[in-house]
């Protein structure tokens, strides 16, 4: 489930997966060139905030039109990062699933481990033109051929160890026609959606790649949570819940409330297939999120029911409490709310 942002104070940050427009026929129309030259595609690429210091972090964007317009009008923007009094996390090996964040202190419900600028923010293609009598699949790897070379110019344009650590990301995306960068931001990528209220479609739609957030590995019972906060143009990270020292921090891929079998699925792009506590018994945990998805604490059903206990309410909370714990669900609080 993809969330907008900029529309809202802020959005949750959420992997994109494959069905991100990358090649996709939306993408189709102005003339390709071999050098590109990013103007003519429509697009630009800024690097913000425009004043920062050289030891301060900043994010390369290749924008559509008005999007930095939009951004730098935001409340408060440019708003410095949020200070994180003493390090929290590390990277480092997670296993099969190759480097991960990992708790290098105890850490409480709620704390702040991580406010990180993107290096990268991208529009998800560029206008193409399609050479007649491909198929399919030869007109996506196409697009996404094109796509690299412009790519490779906005590349140009970051710090050389922004670079490298762009660069130092994993890529997933290795035989479908994906370049080295596209693949890179295709595997690390968050979306950013909306960035432009009047603009819809692929123009209204960015991927964004952080450096260290993209390392997180998933769970599908995360214990942190993410947000994007335009003002600062970047991500938070909190705990979801007290995390131990040496713990992995995880966030989820996907939507959380998807069943397991389906959430596989929206894995399977990224090459793995997860084994967290809730796919590991997906018939219990499947039947736990479906209830507490169905839970409607409804003030009103309480009041104009006489019959209901004094209690009933608050049982009904206590019970969505213990089943959202049971579940390791305690950041996901996008429930559906009435009264
Ligand atoms: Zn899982």
């Amino acid at each position: 489930m993809k969330r907008g942002f900029l529309n809202s104070a802020k959005s949750k940050a959420i992997r994109l997966g494959s069905d991100a427009g990358y090649g996709s026929s939306s993408t189709i129309g102005a003339p390709s060139m071999p050098t590109p030259d990013l103007s003519s595609s429509g697009t630009e690429t800024v690097i913000l905030p425009a004043n920062a210091a050289p030891d301060e972090p900043v994010t390369v964007c290749f924008f559509w039109p008005g999007s930095k317009e939009v951004l730098m009008k935001m409340p408060g923007y440019p708003k410095p990062l949020r200070k994180v009094s003493e390090p929290t996390f590390r990277v480092g090996e997670a296993g099969s699933k190759g480097l991960g964040l990992f708790a290098t202190r105890a850490l409480s419900q709620g704390e702040l481990i991580i406010d990180e600028q993107p290096l990268l923010i991208s529009v998800r293609g560029v206008p193409v033109a399609v050479p007649a009598m491909l198929n399919q699949e030869q007109t996506t790897k196409y697009q996404l051929r094109e796509f690299e070379k412009y790519l490779e110019v906005v590349l140009k344009k970051m710090r050389p160890a922004d670079r490298e650590a762009f660069m130092s990301l994993a890529n997933s995306h290795l035989t479908d026609g994906s370049g080295p960068i596209a693949g890179r931001i295709r595997t690390n990528s968050l979306g950013l959606d909306g960035l432009c209220p009047a603009m819809t479609g692929p123009m209204a739609q960015y991927s964004s790649v952080p450096h260290y957030i993209s390392r997180m590995n998933n769970s599908c019972s995360p214990n942190t949570t993410s947000n994007f906060h335009d003002a600062s143009i970047s991500y938070t990270v909190y705990a979801a819940r007290d995390i131990a020292e040496g713990e992995e921090l995880t966030l989820s891929y996907s939507d959380v409330w998807d069943t397991a079998a389906n959430r596989q699925q929206t894995f399977k792009p990224y090459g793995f297939v997860c084994a967290c506590d809730a796919c590991r018994d997906p018939i219990s945990s499947d039947r736990r999120r479906a209830k507490i998805r169905a839970f409607v604490p409804s003030v009103r059903m309480w009041a104009v029911n006489r019959s209901l206990p004094d209690d009933w309410l608050i049982n009904k909370c206590l019970e969505q409490i213990a089943l959202l714990e049971q579940e390791k669900l305690e950041g996901e609080v996008a429930l559906p709310c009435r009264d």
